[in-house]
């Protein structure tokens, strides 16, 4: 990657590559209707909205996809997303970053754009912005995905980090992880509840416990309903120095009697195939939420990243198994397989000790109920700052 060239590895070095995406402003706009429409030869994306776009425009592979930039808008519509129809399968849209809101179109074959309208109001009809896509051949796909790639990598400012130092007489630094938010609103709860509410709620009440011991400095990644990427997530952790990261999720799978609390820790052989399935789940995050991945660089780290991560990995397991007994006292259930091993990517910050933790499955009845419940959000938020206490006095007396 012609990316290496322009920057310089100072000491042990990690490099991280945050991309920021044209700054729009908050605006009043309102998307009063998003909709599709098939012709013989093209397939429409409609949106309806109360001012002009601001728009940027990208596509990404592996799956075929096409991401919808602008400001933020207000989204008057009750889903998340809809049903597609021809060569979109489906769509989503939400907020994804402070200022700026996204659609992601997935598609079922390789397309181009043929034209973007955007027509002033008129007779009664607000700002209307039109998408026509066509299939095409992998070919003109690929370049649509290489020329939009060079654009962002040309506007993305390089960070360089260092490795920390050892600590002293700081306060302790725990970065709490809430899972999801924005376009992504994880998994869904018998009720309907969306996993990004309750995550964030846990995170938050987790937060505040922590806060009020002088030792420790919490940093929330996330504060409201926005996305987040999963290196995004890590480097809050790594920006910040911290000593801990804990992400916070809650499952959903097709057993309604399965349930109880699990946490993870990083390894690249999952402990079983439900470890490696949830992983794969979580890890499509940034699918879902239209993050090229490729554009980010995961493989010049590689070797530095290896060192460090597998001394970390042992502070990891540490704290995970002090969590388990915590979190079996708060009441909820606590199974025989509650420590797993699994590549999340959200766990790969190679020098921040990182758990992540199921907190229950919202596909059962009595786990969701504790988890949409304020005391059992506090009783589980409690049961994890105990075993953040218990942690630092057993690695840092
Ligand atoms: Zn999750």
């Amino acid at each position: 990657m012609g990316l290496m060239s322009r920057v310089s590895i100072s000491r042990l070095g990690f490099l991280l590559f945050i991309a920021i995406t044209a700054p729009f402003c908050a605006s009043a706009t309102d998307v009063n209707s998003v909709r599709l429409g098939v012709h013989s030869d093209k397939t429409r994306f409609v949106m309806e909205m109360s001012e002009k776009p601001s728009y940027n425009i990208f596509f990404l592979p592996n799956p075929y996809r096409i991401v919808i930039d602008m400001q933020e808008v207000n989204w008057k519509a009750s889903t998340l997303g809809g049903k597609g129809k021809g060569v979109i399968q489906a769509y989503r849209y939400g907020l994804f970053r402070k200022g700026t809101s996204r659609v992601v179109l997935d598609l079922n074959a390789p397309v181009k754009i043929l034209r973007k309208v955007i027509l002033p109001p008129s007779g009664g009809k607000p700002y209307r912005f039109f998408i026509d896509v066509q299939k095409t051949t992998k070919k003109i796909f690929a370049e649509a995905v290489k020329n939009t790639r060079r654009k962002q990598i040309a506007s993305v400012p390089t960070i360089v980090l260092m490795v920390p130092e050892p600590k002293t007489g700081r306060k302790l630094r725990v970065v709490i992880d809430a899972g999801h938010g924005g376009i992504d609103p994880g998994a869904t709860g018998r009720s309907g509840v969306y996993e990004k509410k309750l995550t964030l709620a846990v995170a938050r009440k987790l937060s505040t416990i922590l806060s009020a011991n002088p030792r420790f400095k919490t940093i929330l990644t996330r504060s409201d309903d926005t996305f987040l990427s999963l290196r995004e997530r890590v480097n809050v952790a790594r920006r910040n120095k911290s000593d801990l990261f804990i992400s916070i999720h809650a499952d959903s799978i097709g057993r309604s009697d399965i349930r109880g609390s699990t946490v993870y820790t990083l390894s690249e052989n999952a402990s079983d195939d439900e470890a490696a399935a949830l992983a794969k789940a979580n890890n499509k995050s940034d699918v879902i939420a239209g993050v090229d991945l490729e554009a980010q660089d995961d493989t010049v780290q590689g070797i530095l990243i290896d060192l460090a991560q597998r001394e970390t990995m042992n502070f990891s397991v540490k704290f995970a198994k002090l969590l388990i007994p915590e979190i079996a006292q708060s009441g909820m259930k606590v199974g025989g397989k509650s420590h797993r091993f699994a590549g999340f990517r959200v766990l790969k910050a190679p020098d921040v000790p990182s758990v992540l933790v199921e907190l229950g499955y919202l596909s059962n009845h009595q786990d969701e109920k504790i988890l949409k419940s304020s005391s059992g959000q506090m009783k589980l938020a409690n049961s994890i700052a105990e075993a953040v206490e218990k942690y630092f006095k057993l690695i840092a007396p």
